[in-house]
């Protein structure tokens, strides 16, 4: 059965003849995630273009293959048992354009690259987006966001795929329901293909400033050097997490690889070799201690998969 899907996928071509998809195997999820955890995928799909990702999901439907939808991997945390069924990669699908002030952009784009691209062109409103490592896709399911911005206010529509109908549909604006880390598509199981970005015009020398000022924060600030998924937990009614976790005296505090990590408390980093359960059991004493403390009950802002 698993011989036969990959031969399938392989055997789909460009018109060139060179093979239009990349597959793997039993694909370690570490690989691809920004964590550097999770075990194997049974299979990992790299679609080239927009056709060849509705082609391989529609493959994935037809024989009934779980499928999990990746972008830069830098908000998730896989099993260390992996993933049965198939991780379909966005990463190859990248394509940015500029019309005036309206940007599109394939949702397997790097957000930094996207902002700093924009950049070129004097247009302002992606600035807090530079230095986040995600993709557009996954930036606009999870509503990413840093130093008073976020995406819901740039973001003008987005089309998506039903991967069980093959249906093509366009969110505007107002559809899609932002919230703090929240949007309409969290929770659906449609697949994120474009989105359209609003910006504005403005000053060039402004605009470079902002951005090298939010990366020297983030350099500063946040345990850039370690693996990790960013900011474990959302905020937790108008409270800084990473200052509870603090106060709490939990920084340095660790679990098998998986540890708070010293600068920046909010961030749990793997210093070597951490599991996925090491991670979860330290999102776990983290929360009831927080609980006991502060009687605030942390959501995690990671996805974690099984
Ligand atoms: C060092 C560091 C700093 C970070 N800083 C920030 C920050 O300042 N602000 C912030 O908001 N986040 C931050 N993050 C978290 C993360 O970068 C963002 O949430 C980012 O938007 C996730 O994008 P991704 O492509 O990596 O998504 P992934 O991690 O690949 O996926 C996240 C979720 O999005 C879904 N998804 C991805 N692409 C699509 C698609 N095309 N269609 C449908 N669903 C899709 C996935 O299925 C998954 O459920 C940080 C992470 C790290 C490691």
């Amino acid at each position: 059965m698993k011989r036969k899907l990959t031969e399938e996928l392989l055997a789909r071509k460009n018109p060139d003849g060179t093979p239009a998809l990349s597959v793997l195997t039993d694909e370690p999820m570490s690989n691809h995630t920004t964590f550097r955890i999770g075990g194997p995928a049974e299979y990992f799909i790299i679609p080239h273009s927009e056709k060849d990702l509705l082609f391989v999901l529609d493959k994935l439907k037809e024989e009934d293959i779980r499928t999990f939808i990746l972008g830069k991997g830098s908000n998730v945390l896989f099993a260390d048992e992996g993933f049965r069924g198939a991780v379909v990669s966005t990463l190859s699908l990248d394509r940015v354009t500029v019309d005036g002030n309206v940007v599109a952009a394939e949702c397997g784009a790097s957000l930094t690259a996207v902002a700093r691209h924009v950049a070129r062109y004097s247009l302002t409103g992606l600035e807090f987006a530079f230095g986040i490592p995600g993709s557009v896709g996954g930036a606009v399911y999870m509503n990413a966001g840093a130093y008073g911005g976020e995406m819901a206010s740039v973001v003008e529509r987005t089309r998506t795929v039903d991967p069980f109908t093959g249906i093509i549909r366009t969110y505007e604006r107002e559809e899609h329901e932002y919230g703090y880390r929240e949007s309409v598509f969290r929770g659906k199981n449609e697949v994120i293909l474009s989105t359209e970005l609003s910006l504005s015009t403005g000053n060039p020398d402004e605009i470079e400033e902002r951005m090298a000022d939010y990366l020297e924060r983030r350099q500063s600030k946040q345990p850039l050097e370690y693996p990790s998924a960013g900011s474990v937990f959302k905020r937790c009614e108008g409270r800084f997490t990473g200052q509870m976790i603090e106060e709490a005296g939990l920084k340095g505090l660790t679990v098998g690889g998986a540890q708070v990590s010293n600068k920046h408390a909010g961030f749990i980093i793997n210093v070597g070799g951490a599991t996925a359960r090491d991670v979860l059991e330290l999102i776990e004493i983290i929360r009831k201690t927080i609980l006991d403390r502060f009687s605030c009950s942390l959501e995690c802002e990671m996805i974690c998969v099984s």
